[in-house]
């Protein structure tokens, strides 16, 4: 069924576009899922939102997720751990996983990420418990119900603790059956057209998670079927200190040598790089998911994105997941990286607008996609508004470019828009009952936290 929106008089529209446009007093209609106009003229549609004190601006995109951990959140005995001895922690909860654990804990990241301006996610979903079936299905039911776009990355594990690794034996699959159940999920989901809801990316845990067999054979499977490939790297120095130790070179010199450079790859973190090593990037088109609020939580370091931004690095932004951060909030994440850079490059920091523009323009580019990430006719009708004539924002709306990071905004927008269709309005989902949610979530967590 065709359908059509128009935001009438918006008193500005952030268009993220290659001029930096910021359109004032404007309208902005929708039409088929798409931008159509952007412009004085007062359109016809079948809906139409009066955006009077509003602003508008493009769809975030979370670059980095793990949506199960929404539910292993502010628990004391991880509260204090840095990255390998907070991952050994966690697994004793995770190995419990199932797709109800999935389906709960999803909707609620990504109700929380709708609610806080954000339309594409992309997810990191490395754990698949022996005998517990399809969890991407959970996923994509979740992201199906409350209307976000959802890139879902099929993560894997070959390594457990019996050969070094970190995880526990029963949440570790073989690379038969992993390259198995990852092609089966491409088959399944990934919608490669314009305007797609649904992607898969190919993307095995990390380096001292996984063998070199199984990170050869992933980007081999993952151009062979023409989708994209994501992984930590970088994170720590406990994992330069396995790279070095096992296989006698830096983690990027690893990851190069099984082909895992190139503009189809993204990695999480990217923080220990030297400047070496950050030109091999640049040069590669390799990206970056920046996750400031995560590599504080677990004292990992900071990412080096202001000479990133200097030599070209394909830069994203995201939320990692929610166990170290704790929550999915990327309006928050866009504050807190600014504030981050500010400490440590004071005046070669990114502004806030280029905080904006990596959550937005710079994560499209990390997922390969064009369609989305700024707001022009033909884009996504991708978009969240927030009313700038509330209290808090009295006064600090000179700059809407800067605003969401200069100022911040900390609580939910006031509109959420995925391909031309409201899924957020007054700050409420409009795709679940949010209190049903949470009663329905409460015998789910009890059993997988095992209260
Ligand atoms: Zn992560």
């Amino acid at each position: 069924m065709p359908h059509s929106l128009l935001l009438k008089n918006a008193d500005f529209v952030v268009s993220c576009d290659d001029a930096d446009t910021l359109h004032k007093n404007t309208n902005l209609l929708c039409e088929d899922g798409r931008v159509a106009y952007i412009g004085p003229k007062e359109r016809a549609a079948d809906e139409v939102l009066d955006a009077r004190g509003m602003t508008v601006y493009p769809g975030l995109i979370n670059t980095h997720h793990h949506l199960y951990q929404t539910f292993s959140r502010n628990l004391p005995r991880l509260q204090n751990l840095e990255l390998f001895d907070w991952l050994r922690a966690s697994y004793r909860i995770w190995k419990n996983l199932n797709s109800e654990v999935v389906l709960y804990s999803s909707l609620t990241g990504l109700g929380e990420l709708l609610k806080t301006g954000c339309t594409t996610c992309a997810d990191h979903h490395y754990v698949f418990p022996a005998g517990t079936g399809d969890l991407l299905a959970a996923q994509f039911e979740a992201a199906g119900r409350l209307g976000i776009r959802l890139h879902a990355a099929r993560g894997s594990m070959d390594l457990s603790e019996k050969d070094g690794g970190l995880p526990p034996d029963s949440v570790v699959q073989s690379v038969d059956e992993i390259l198995r159940d990852s092609e089966e999920a491409v088959k399944k989901y990934h919608d490669p057209a314009p305007l797609a809801m649904r992607r898969v990316t190919l993307a095995p845990c990390s380096p001292f998670s996984v063998s070199a067999d199984l990170l050869r054979e992933s980007a081999v499977l993952a151009r062979r079927l023409g989708v994209r490939l994501h992984t930590h790297v970088a994170e720590t120095k406990d994992e330069e200190n396995y790279t070095l130790e096992r296989f006698g070179v830096r983690p990027l010199a690893y990851m190069e040598s099984l082909g895992w450079t190139g503009p189809d790859v993204w990695y999480a973190h990217g923080i220990h790089f030297n400047d070496e090593e950050l030109c091999r990037l640049a040069e590669t088109g390799t990206g970056v998911a920046h996750c400031p609020i995560s590599n504080m939580k677990l004292a990992s370091g900071v990412c080096r994105v202001p000479e990133m931004l200097r030599l070209g690095v394909p830069l994203g932004l995201a939320v990692d997941g929610s166990s170290s951060n704790d929550g999915s909030n990327l309006l928050e994440e866009l504050r807190v990286g600014y504030l981050l850079h500010r400490l440590t490059a004071s005046a070669g920091a990114p502004t806030g607008y280029n905080m904006l523009k990596l959550a937005t323009r710079g994560s499209a580019r990390l997922l390969g996609r064009n369609d989305i990430g700024s707001l022009a006719p033909g884009k996504a009708a991708d978009f969240f508004a927030l009313r700038l004539t509330r209290i808090e924002m009295n006064g600090a709306a000179f700059d809407p470019l800067s605003l969401l990071g200069t100022v911040g905004h900390k609580g939910p927008v006031d509109l959420t828009v995925v391909n031309g269709k409201p899924v957020v309005k007054d700050g409420r989902l409009l795709g679940a009952c949010e209190e049903e949610v949470v009663e329905k979530s409460r015998p789910v967590l009890a059993w997988f936290l095992g209260l």
